[in-house]
């Protein structure tokens, strides 16, 4: 038996990828009986391995843990759906990244805006303490020790 955790799948298409705890990815069929029991994104599974002509594949996977996440609503299909990285793009001075998610549902990439929103402000802020901190630096020299 092997460990590992959900990397991607699609509910469409009915397959999936699981990593090993040796980084090692597994592509997996995704049956009745596994969609059955809500498989997800970032579950950690238990699978067994066998040869496929197109190489090693996973079978029978158990669910061990499941990853709760907040789920969101595609605005496609209107399924709730956990939202996973397909790309970043950064596009704008101010450095935004754009995620991109993929819809297990429907396959419809959903734009999806997390923590990179809350952490270029963050970085702003903190620009805005150390310009301030540095001018009042200069006033304090200026007056104090020059003067
Ligand atoms: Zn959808």
């Amino acid at each position: 038996m092997n460990k590992g955790k959900i990397k991607w799948l699609s509910l469409k298409n009915k397959y999936g990828f699981v990593t090993d705890e040796e980084d090692k990815d597994y592509y997996f069929y995704l049956t009745e009986e596994i969609i059955k029991s809500k498989i997800d994104i970032k579950d950690i599974v238990e699978f067994e391995t066998f040869n496929h002509k197109k190489g090693i594949r996973a079978k029978n996977l158990k669910i061990l843990e499941k990853h709760s996440v907040e789920k969101v609503k595609c605005p496609n299909c209107s399924e709730l759906m956990v939202p996973r990285l397909v790309i970043e793009e950064k596009n704008d001075l101010m450095g935004t990244i754009k995620k991109l998610s993929i819809c297990p549902y429907c396959e419809h990439q959903t734009m999806v805006l997390e923590e990179s929103e809350i952490e270029n402000s963050k970085i702003f802020s903190q620009l805005l303490f150390l310009f301030f901190m540095i001018m009042i630096t200069i006033v304090f020299v200026y007056e104090f020790i020059l003067n």
